[in-house]
């Protein structure tokens, strides 16, 4: 479940992106939503959030324009995180961004 559209790419390639060292946006793709379902053989499912756990049911409840639930026989989180934004003098300007995913790499171009 993924509630982007983005499964996997390179983060280690964002800062090399924006500074125009990678110049080709897709060489940051490692697998596409089209292709990791083939090259793998995993269900993955984007723009669909999981906006509950039913551990009582083994189930997530899963948003997309309507809500479903999915069972599983075993759940792994592993949501990420969230750039964090200090209270510093000058974080408000508006050259002082985060970089965490590719998403942000537009602020920069
Ligand atoms: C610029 C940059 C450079 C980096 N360089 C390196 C490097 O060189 N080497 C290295 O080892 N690491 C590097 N990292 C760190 C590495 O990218 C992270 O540690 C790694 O991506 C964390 O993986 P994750 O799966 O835990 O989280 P994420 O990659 O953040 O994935 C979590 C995903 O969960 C999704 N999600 C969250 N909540 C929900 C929900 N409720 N329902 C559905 N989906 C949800 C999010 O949309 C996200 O796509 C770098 C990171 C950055 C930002």
């Amino acid at each position: 479940m993924e509630k982007g559209y983005y499964v996997s790419f390179a983060n280690c390639g964002l800062p090399y992106y924006i500074g125009g060292v990678i110049k080709d946006r897709n060489a940051l793709f490692v697998s596409k939503p089209e292709t990791i379902d083939i090259k793998y053989h995993v269900d993955v499912r984007i723009n669909s959030e999981v906006i509950a756990i039913n551990p009582e049911k083994k189930s997530v409840t899963v948003k997309i324009n309507k809500t479903y639930e999915l069972t599983y026989d075993k759940l792994l989180i592993s949501t990420g995180s969230t750039p964090i934004h200090p209270q510093l003098e000058g974080f408000e300007r508006e050259n002082v961004l985060t970089l965490w995913n590719l998403s942000d790499t537009r602020s920069y171009l």
